[in-house]
């Protein structure tokens, strides 16, 4: 029997491990269409500055919205958008939506963080890609974050090296996504050009009851000048811990679940004029 699981700001269904296995295998071959069909979308989530005060940005999420099988999360095409070699036509698509679409906004742009896969970092073409589309669309490079995993670092290439420097060099920001969960390494922090540490949700979730990681985390970060995202933060009382730990950003369902560019639209008008936060989320 199929069950129903929450996940974010969708329900999706978690059929028994077979059923699952024959739909992901299904989703892959329509994977290569997903684009041509217009079926992909980007939702934004919010990250707002320490205290909950103001919004810094959004990142930009991919979801695929499935004619048969409804919205569906990241996590369930990603990996075989890598598999199948698509996933920087993905990640790039997201990136020109998201810059089209935020351009829209009234106001100084946004903050905006796109993730991009490690395969990326594997073509020097890389930068000239990310920079057409912020000319084409007017974006402002001081304003775009890439979101990297610690992963890549650890390949240790001279390409990687080579196209975090042109970032730097063009004005983007390099953070480190779910910064905690792989193999870090310290020297490739002080090594490389990199600008923040997005510290993973799963310690966000601890910093009431253990305050220590979180702390040096943000000690290391701010010893190297990199500032510090807060992934994941679901509670006031890990508003009040992350704040005093000394983290400049926080993001999570607390402020917002991702949205959608309409839905995000009602929220930064709530936001910006001061009237307060659901506390659940925007579909709680
Ligand atoms: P991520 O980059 O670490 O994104 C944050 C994930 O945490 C999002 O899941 C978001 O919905 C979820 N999240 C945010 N706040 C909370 C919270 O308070 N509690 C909980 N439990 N979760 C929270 P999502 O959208 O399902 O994305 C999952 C992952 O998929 C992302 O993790 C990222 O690694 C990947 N992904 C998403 N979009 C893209 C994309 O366009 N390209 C690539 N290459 N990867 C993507
Ligand atoms: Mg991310
Ligand atoms: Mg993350
Ligand atoms: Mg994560």
């Amino acid at each position: 029997r199929a069950k129903a699981q929450r996940r974010g700001n969708y329900v999706i269904f978690e059929p028994a491990m077979r059923e699952r296995q024959v739909l992901l295998l299904g989703l892959q071959s329509e994977l290569g269409q997903a684009l041509r069909r217009s079926e992909l979308r980007v939702h934004y989530q919010p990250v707002v500055t320490k205290g909950g005060l103001r919004i810094s940005g959004v990142e930009a999420l991919i979801r695929w919205q499935h004619p048969v099988h409804g919205l569906i999360p990241p996590a369930d095409f990603i990996v075989l958008a890598e598999e199948r070699g698509l996933v920087c036509e993905l990640d790039l698509w997201v990136l020109r939506e998201a810059c089209t679409e935020l351009m829209r906004l009234s106001g100084p742009p946004l903050g905006l963080g796109v993730n991009f896969s490690a395969r990326h970092f594997e073509q020097p073409i890389m930068y000239e890609q990310v920079r057409k589309i912020l000319d084409d669309t007017g974006y402002p490079a001081h304003k775009l974050i890439l979101e990297i995993t610690e992963r890549l670092l650890l390949t240790n290439s001279v390409l990687v090296l080579s196209l975090l420097k042109q970032f730097q060099e063009g004005g983007m920001q390099v953070a480190i996504d779910d910064f905690g969960t792989g193999y870090s390494s310290l020297r490739y922090l002080q090594q490389l050009p990199m600008n923040i540490i997005k510290i993973d949700r799963s310690f966000s979730a601890g910093v009431v009851e253990k305050p220590e990681v979180v702390r040096s985390i943000v000690e290391l970060a701010h010893t190297l000048n990199m500032t510090v995202v807060a992934e994941g933060v679901e509670t006031f009382a890990q508003v009040q811990a992350l704040t005093a730990l000394g983290c400049d950003y926080l993001q999570g369902f607390l402020f917002s679940t991702p949205l959608s560019f309409p839905e995000l639209q009602s929220w930064l008008e709530t936001f910006q004029s001061g009237r307060p936060l659901r506390g659940e989320g925007s579909d709680g």
